[in-house]
């Protein structure tokens, strides 16, 4: 998912490459809901449930996008005979939930919470040189969870081994908790470089 090429890879991408290929799919209000593979995409485009959205923003249903042109930047999958341009936005006709906001507990989304510094002396070092603490360790009974980890360079890691940040005369610099990101927030953060047509969706949040 965060491998996309920005630029020339369309040209080297096999079929089934272009099936795993993300599309964005908005809700009825046009909101992002999440994302799904070139090939769902189809399936919903061809079973009437969805359209498919243009850079334009128009719409159109499987018999009429079939007929859209393929560019130079599209990627194209071969179907009854033809080439069909893939879509890279798909609006859901009858889903008019709003998505649930579900942040994934990852090193990647703490270094974000984080903003990719260490919570006991603000440094920011290399990525490489930080490390996830348990705030109470885990030899005491510390959960991994949100409201437990946080960010911390190494030499604070090591200098507050298995004690509490108290014990260890250590603050934190903020108080860890579960981040609320929006859909399109956490779409843009996974999807490192999103395809251009998703921008206009991604931006309202
Ligand atoms: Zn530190």
């Amino acid at each position: 998912m965060e491998s996309l090429d920005s630029e020339g890879g369309q040209a080297q991408r096999t079929n089934r490459d272009v099936l795993t290929l993300p599309v964005l799919l908005l809700n009825r209000n046009f909101s992002p809901v999440s994302v799904a593979t070139v090939r769902r995409a189809f399936v919903l485009l061809y079973g009437g449930s969805a359209r498919a959205v243009d850079d334009t923003g128009e719409t159109y249903d499987f018999g009429s996008w079939l007929r859209v042109p393929i560019r130079t930047r599209d990627d194209g999958l071969p179907i009854i005979g033809s080439e069909v341009r893939v879509p890279r936005v798909l609006h859901l006709l009858r889903y008019d939930r709003a998505p649930r906001v579900i942040v994934r507990l990852t090193r990647r989304n703490l270094m974000i919470r984080d903003q990719f510094q260490c919570q006991y002396c603000g440094r920011r070092p290399t990525v490489r040189d930080l490390n996830v603490d348990h705030v109470l360790p885990r030899s005491r009974g510390g959960l991994d969870s949100w409201e437990n980890l946080v960010v911390s360079c190494r030499p604070c890691n090591l200098r507050k081994g298995r004690r509490t940040p108290g014990e260890a005369g250590m603050a934190l610099l903020s108080v860890p908790h579960h981040p609320r990101w929006s859909t399109a927030t956490q779409i843009r953060l996974v999807m490192r470089e999103p395809f251009e047509e998703w921008q206009p969706f991604l931006q309202t949040a």
